[in-house]
């Protein structure tokens, strides 16, 4: 996708704060925290959002949790830590890139507004 901007920043043409990458999968800093730790989850490839997963690509999002859990022992994530994917606007979905925010280093409560 040319105009979106999660596959540009994948691209390098925008620049981040890389987490992790491999193959198929990218972690950056989202450029505006809301706890001590605040990372996207990104698949290289391009889907819009969850409800686009399908058998064809449901394989990048199953490795997407294997990376989580990697990060999350590789940052000594203890206390715990949540995983959100917004699916829609009224979701509140604002980049139409598929995305798993990974959020730790404050207590959060549930359920989330
Ligand atoms: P959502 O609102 O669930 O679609 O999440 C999109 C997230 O992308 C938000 O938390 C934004 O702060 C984050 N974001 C937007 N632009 C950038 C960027 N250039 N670099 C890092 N994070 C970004």
């Amino acid at each position: 996708m040319n105009d979106c901007l999660f596959c540009k920043i994948v691209k390098g043409e925008i620049p981040s704060t890389k987490i992790y990458e491999d193959e198929t999968v990218y972690v950056f800093e989202d450029i505006a925290p809301t706890a001590p730790v605040h990372y996207l989850v990104i698949p290289k490839e391009h889907i819009s959002k969850l409800d686009e997963i399908n058998e064809t690509n449901s394989a990048v999002i199953s490795h997407i949790y294997e990376v989580i859990a990697k990060i999350a022992k590789d940052k000594g994530l203890k206390d715990g830590f949540r995983v959100v994917s917004n699916c829609g606007e009224s979701a509140g979905q604002s980049v139409f890139h598929i995305h798993f925010h990974l959020l730790a280093g404050r207590p959060l409560t549930w359920p989330a507004g």
